[in-house]
């Protein structure tokens, strides 16, 4: 019998392993490994199957500012403790644009918890930048110290060692059913195991609904989004020395600087939410949508407006796609709460944005499911699930 079993080895999950088994004994953390062929996989698919991820300080929501504070700030031990880097200080550079008030948001939320923060009009983008093509009424948000990339898998890779090390074990399976019984909870895995435990946290991100793990409605709306990368060969690279992660205010668009991929390439990664994205709701609508290559309007469209904002990469010759998937709550932080009182709590939804701060949102699910005290700037209220 485990004290707690945390279902879902993702960013949130692992977080939440780590700092449980920092505190208990009879930690488990069950959840798949990452697929090695996506076409033949027949299991469930996650939102970490990639190299690079954008963090920083710096956000319109105080809420996700000071959660990715916290989450940074540990980052250091975190690495210097699994013996595994992830985080490259790149910077971030948010670009405005008239009438929008996201930069200024975005600004007042890092400012007062101390972000290096510095505003740009854009002779100053281009000036620092000189790779990107802007328009004069253009205007900037720079973050330099603790703000970059991180790369999820080395980070998830981090997280399960330490919490490893830590005493926890580790279970790659998948749940296929919860039951809370007299004494606590079990958990029946794909390969026929039935695993109990006092206590149960899920955090299977964007399968939680369609796997029906939480026994009361999440109501996550799941979209599907097609990434672009583009290959940098080394002519390319010379003149994007220095790039940082970017944020585009008025398209949604961001994009990761060339990053350093297993296939030993390096590539520039775009990514921007649309209206027309994929509504996937069942098990067969997101394995379908993994095992896809995506939106090819977003290829085309994604593709252009990459091209007009850094020309250099009109020299790249080789493009593909990526598909992933985000999960939506009602309320854009994650839920983080007891589904059934004192035995099954669910910590679930990064809203598009949960790698930055699931460092800290898995320290608060495994505060709440190891019994401290909630003792976080976010009140425990914002994270409450919906009321039924
Ligand atoms: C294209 C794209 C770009 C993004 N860019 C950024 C970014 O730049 N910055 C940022 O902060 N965030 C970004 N995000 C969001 C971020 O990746 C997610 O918010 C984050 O991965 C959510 O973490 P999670 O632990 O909830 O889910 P996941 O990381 O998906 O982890 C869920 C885990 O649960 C497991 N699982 C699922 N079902 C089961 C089951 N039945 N049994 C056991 N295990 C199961 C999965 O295998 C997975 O390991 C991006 C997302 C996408 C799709």
């Amino acid at each position: 019998m485990h004290r707690v079993i945390v279902i879902g080895r993702g960013l949130i999950g692992s977080a939440a392993g780590r700092h449980l088994s920092e505190r208990m004994d009879g930690i488990a953390l069950l959840g798949p490994d990452e697929p090695a062929d996506r076409q033949t996989h027949t299991g469930v698919f996650a939102s970490h199957y990639d190299e690079g991820r954008m963090t920083r300080i710096v956000d319109p929501d105080p809420a996700w500012a000071v959660t990715a504070r916290r989450s940074i700030e540990r980052y250091a031990d975190l690495e210097a403790r699994s013996g595994v880097p992830f985080f490259t200080n790149a910077g971030y550079l948010g670009i405005g644009e008239p009438g929008s008030d996201y930069l200024d948001r975005s600004e007042a939320a890092g400012r007062e918890l101390g972000a290096d923060v510095t505003r740009l009009d854009a002779a100053g983008i281009r000036q620092r930048f000189p790779f990107l093509t802007v328009p004069d009424d253009a205007d900037g948000l720079h973050e330099g110290s603790r703000a970059g990339h991180i790369s999820p898998r080395a980070m998830i890779r981090a997280q399960t060692t330490v919490a490893r090390r830590q005493g926890a074990e580790i279970i790659a399976d998948e749940a296929k059913a919860i039951r809370v019984t007299a004494s606590g909870v079990e958990v029946d895995t794909a390969n026929g195991a039935t695993l109990r435990a006092e206590r149960v946290l899920v955090a299977t991100g964007a399968f939680t609904d369609a796997c029906g793990l939480s026994p009361v409605a999440l109501d996550l709306r799941v979209f599907g989004r097609t990434v672009v990368l583009a290959r940098i060969e080394d002519d390319v690279m010379a003149e994007l020395e220095g790039m940082p992660t970017l944020g585009h205010a008025g398209t949604g668009a961001y994009i990761l600087p060339p990053i350093r991929y297993p296939d030993g390439q390096r590539y520039l990664k775009i990514g921007i939410g649309t209206t027309a994205d994929a509504d996937l709701r069942s098990l067969a609508d997101l394995t379908g949508w993994f095992k896809s290559s995506g939106s090819a309007a977003n290829r085309r469209d994604f593709q252009a407006f990459l091209t007009a904002l850094i020309p250099a990469l009109q020299r790249c010759r080789d493009w593909h796609t990526d598909t992933c998937a985000v999960a939506w709550t009602g309320t854009g932080l994650p839920y983080i709460d007891y589904a059934v009182d004192g035995r099954i709590a669910v910590a679930v939804g990064g809203n598009g944005k949960g790698a930055k701060s699931s460092d800290d949102w898995g320290w608060l699910a495994a505060q709440l499911v190891g019994g401290g005290g909630w003792d976080h700037p976010v009140p425990r209220d914002r994270l409450r699930l919906p009321k039924r």
